[in-house]
């Protein structure tokens, strides 16, 4: 598995919260060939506002692996995670974050973000976690837009 690969399976899984009226979040977990989760946010659907799509995902993930260390495990996330979420990733060890979206994108489009990149959090505690932003080739991806979302090619 492959982060092209588990970024579309992140992407495909924005597009089911979407559907269910959650925000345009997703997250992927893979171990090897081995996906451990796929999950979208659930903020508003559990009024849990921990639910962010990594978050969920991690807790998937762990169960999946029955640990709570996930040493090698690659991560694709929509969106740069947020702080809460980049330090989840660190404390589950895995091995690289890819994301898509920025979190200054996801600001410019009317979320409510803390401005501060998953680098700085990554080099401010001294962790492992490798982080890649770059943009995925995956037609069909979600662009977001100021205050809502709109879906490309789909
Ligand atoms: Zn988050």
């Amino acid at each position: 598995m492959d982060a092209e690969q588990l970024m579309r399976l992140a992407i495909d899984k924005v597009r089911e919260g979407l559907a269910a009226g959650q925000s345009p979040f997703g997250c992927a977990v893979a171990l090897g060939d081995r996906v451990l989760a796929v999950e979208h946010n659930l903020v508003r659907l559990t009024t849990d506002i921990t639910a962010h799509a990594e978050i969920n995902a991690l807790r998937s993930a762990c169960r999946a692996a029955r640990d709570i260390h996930l040493e090698g495990a690659i991560v694709a996330a929509t969106c740069e995670p947020c702080p809460m979420c980049m330090s989840a990733l660190h404390w589950a060890r895995v091995d690289a974050v890819y994301f898509g979206a920025t979190i200054a994108d996801a600001t410019s489009a009317g979320f409510n973000e803390l401005s501060i990149p998953a680098a700085d959090i990554i080099r401010l505690g001294g962790s492992t976690v490798k982080r890649s932003a770059r943009r995925f080739s995956t037609s069909g991806r979600p662009e977001m837009r100021r205050g809502h979302t709109r879906q490309r090619n789909c």
